[in-house]
């Protein structure tokens, strides 16, 4: 994302997403002790539908593996990263690397990044510094963390840790494939009416993280004729990506589906139509999983061929096969 819009010199079409990860996590032997910590879920399930681009700060930045171990210490707003038992500091050399490695990232152009938890380097939050007393504060970020998120905040970012949770998980793939497709939209050059294309496209997506972000970006679309179109687009993606750190609730979810329903209600059969209410029901009580109304609906999309549905991201966000909306 090296300008604020996404948008780097010339970049080609992605195929898959490519998303930045601690490279610890897939199975590299780069940590302190000389192993590695590979989640399974990113490797294996995440892997065939992403291009990850590793990074392990602590060996980018010259330290070999294994290596004494580091921790933040000091102001919890701005800490020093230092060894455990020598007490030597390398935050200057952190920080040397973390500019050299955002320069590269950023052309890049990466759709997400999956930092591991807890690392005085990569950890995104709830870091422990350690200061003058003797329970240390678990309010620190470790240092290349917060040097990416500083420099790219629109980057959809998560911890492996807390991707175990379904819903954040769902919410984080969301984010990351919109992403994609913002790229993509900026690799086929940017224009009014593409811009408005792919916001007739996410229509959907964005009703389910509150009608306020969608009202409020349809008029960025069609009203705001006299700002330029590097401003449009830059105001778009910022709120963009803000309403979606907003987890959408079964409530809006719920709200979206009795939407979709109302565009094909007088087409369905009594069956049809009782069937489909029982399930967005079923759905509403949390009796049955998000993927359960979203294949119904997508049943009758294609048998209705409505075009203003078809288009919808929010019916197929994310490959099927990471069967996110299975837990959500
Ligand atoms: S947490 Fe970050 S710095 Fe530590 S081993 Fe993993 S990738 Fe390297």
């Amino acid at each position: 994302m090296s300008s604020a819009d996404g948008a780097t010199t010339a970049a080609p079409r992605q195929e898959k997403p490519r998303i930045g990860v601690s490279s610890c996590l897939l199975g590299e032997k780069v940590r302190y002790d000389g192993g590695h910590r590979a989640d399974r879920w990113l490797t294996d399930v995440l892997g065939p539908h992403v291009e990850f681009v590793p990074v392990c700060p602590e060996v980018g930045c010259g330290l070999p593996a294994p290596r004494e171990a580091m921790r933040l210490t000091g102001d919890p707003v701005d800490p020093r990263l230092v060894t455990i038992w020598m007490g030597i500091d390398h935050t200057a050399r952190m920080e040397r690397f973390c500019r050299r490695a955002l320069v590269e990232l950023q052309r890049a152009n990466l759709c997400g990044f999956v930092f591991k938890a807890n690392s005085p380097s990569c950890g995104m939050e709830r870091v422990k510094v350690y200061g003058q007393g003797s329970a240390p504060a678990r309010s620190g970020v470790g240092i290349f963390a917060r040097a990416l998120m500083q420099r790219l905040p629109l980057l959809p970012v998560e911890e492996e840790g807390r991707l175990q949770d379904a819903r954040i998980r769902e919410n984080f793939l969301e984010r990351v494939f919109v992403m994609h497709r913002w790229r993509g939209l900026l690799a086929r050059g940017r224009s009014r009416r593409r811009l408005a294309e792919f916001h007739a496209d996410h229509k959907l997506v964005l009703m389910a993280h509150g009608a306020a972000p969608l009202g409020e970006m349809g008029r960025l679309v069609t009203q705001v004729k006299d700002l330029s179109l590097p401003e449009t687009f830059r105001r778009y993606l910022e709120r963009l990506m803000r309403a979606l750190r907003q987890t959408a609730t079964v409530k809006r979810h719920t709200h979206v589906l009795w939407h979709v329903f109302s565009h094909f209600e007088r087409d369905l059969t009594p069956d049809e139509r009782q069937e489909l209410i029982e399930v967005i029901d079923s759905y509403r009580r949390e009796r049955v999983p998000l993927s359960v109304p979203i294949t119904l609906v997508n049943h009758f999309v294609q048998k209705f061929r409505c075009p203003y549905l078809a288009r919808q991201a929010y019916l197929n966000p994310h490959p099927l096969d990471l069967k996110l909306r299975n837990h959500v």
